[in-house]
């Protein structure tokens, strides 16, 4: 596997604040990479410094392997959080402009602005001056200066806050289609839910430290509960059938239902084989449903969280 970028333990203080605090992270190339957190965690701190927009204390950043050089932000594409254009510039003139900041001859520029503006279906919107547009409009002229380079590694300050549902899934889209051609990606974001299900890898930064990194399913799989759901109905008069059948095999907590349709959460005991918990809670319902519970990304950060504050107590 190798690694696009390397953070080995930055640490960058603000005044009496350290907002990163030994913080490393590997980004493999062609992940796609949450940088997760809550507000004030330190994840734009390191976004900016990977960026080289300002400098760690200490520790280094590592660019395919190597100590990162000035050169290599032509290599990134960044939308920050905080998203200015030129109120009184037209759009058309201002993408321009920034598509050759990126390094674009002004006819390469031309010819890819024309080719995203097409895609976006705003070509109608080049001679308009950027304060005629809507936040959303705004939103995907920025998007289109960040990739508008091709770059190999793109990295997402907050990316869907402000914008619309059918904006943020059409963004979304775009993203995971650079990712297919094979450019790595990083979210950063505090909304767990928008991002989890399209990230190979993620990093949770709580209080300006690391507490939990890996892909995806490896921090699934190491959170599980190892406890079912099964959903079933009763053919018996007898409701509490299918705690007689089980008691021996595992604990169960009753979940609100209808009376057609029952629900039970299941931990089998140590050593009971998931088999013969369904064998016999087979033998006392119809069992309509048999699931693993697994936790949500948003339920695994909480637990990290509180494990984290525990052992620094
Ligand atoms: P996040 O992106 O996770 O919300 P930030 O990296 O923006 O977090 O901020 C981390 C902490 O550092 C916050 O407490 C913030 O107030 C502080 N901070 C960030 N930038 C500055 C700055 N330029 N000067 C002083 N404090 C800052």
């Amino acid at each position: 596997m190798s690694l696009i970028l390397q953070a080995n333990n930055i640490v960058k203080d603000y005044n009496a604040h350290r907002a990163l605090d030994n913080v490393s992270l590997e980004i493999p190339e062609g992940s796609i990479y949450g940088l997760m957190g809550p507000n004030g965690a330190g994840k734009t701190t390191l976004i900016r410094i990977i960026n080289r927009i300002t400098m760690p204390d200490s520790g280094e950043i590592l660019f395919n392997g190597a100590k990162m050089a000035p050169d290599d932000v032509f290599k990134i594409g960044y939308l920050p959080e905080e998203r200015g254009l030129y109120k009184k510039m037209k759009v058309g003139e201002q993408a321009l402009y920034l598509a050759r900041l990126k390094g674009l001859s002004r006819a390469e520029a031309l010819t890819r602005l024309k080719y995203w503006f097409k895609k976006f279906d705003i070509l109608g919107w080049w001679d308009k001056k950027v304060e005629e547009l809507s936040k959303g409009m705004a939103q995907k002229i920025q998007f289109v200066v960040t990739v508008i380079h091709n770059p190999k590694l793109m990295i997402f300050d907050e990316p869907f806050s402000g914008f619309d549902p059918i904006n943020a899934n059409l963004l979304k889209n775009e993203i995971l289609e650079r990712a297919k051609e094979g450019a790595t990606v990083i979210f950063a974001t505090h909304n767990m839910s928008s991002v989890e299900e399209i990230c190979s890898h993620l990093t949770l930064i709580n209080k300006s430290k690391n507490i939990l990194s890996g892909t995806v399913e490896s921090i699934r799989q190491s959170y599980r509960t190892y406890s079912y759901k099964i959903d079933f109905t009763n053919p018996t008069d007898n409701d509490s059938s299918l705690n007689e059948s089980l008691s021996s095999l595992c604990s169960l907590e009753q979940c609100a239902g209808a009376k057609d349709l029952q629900s039970v959460i299941v931990l089998p005991n140590a050593g009971v084989a998931v088999r013969d918990v369904i064998a016999a809670a087979n033998n006392a319902v119809h069992i309509q449903s048999f699931s693993e519970i697994i936790p949500s990304m948003n339920d695994i950060f909480i637990r990290a969280v509180e494990n984290n504050s525990n052992i620094l107590k």
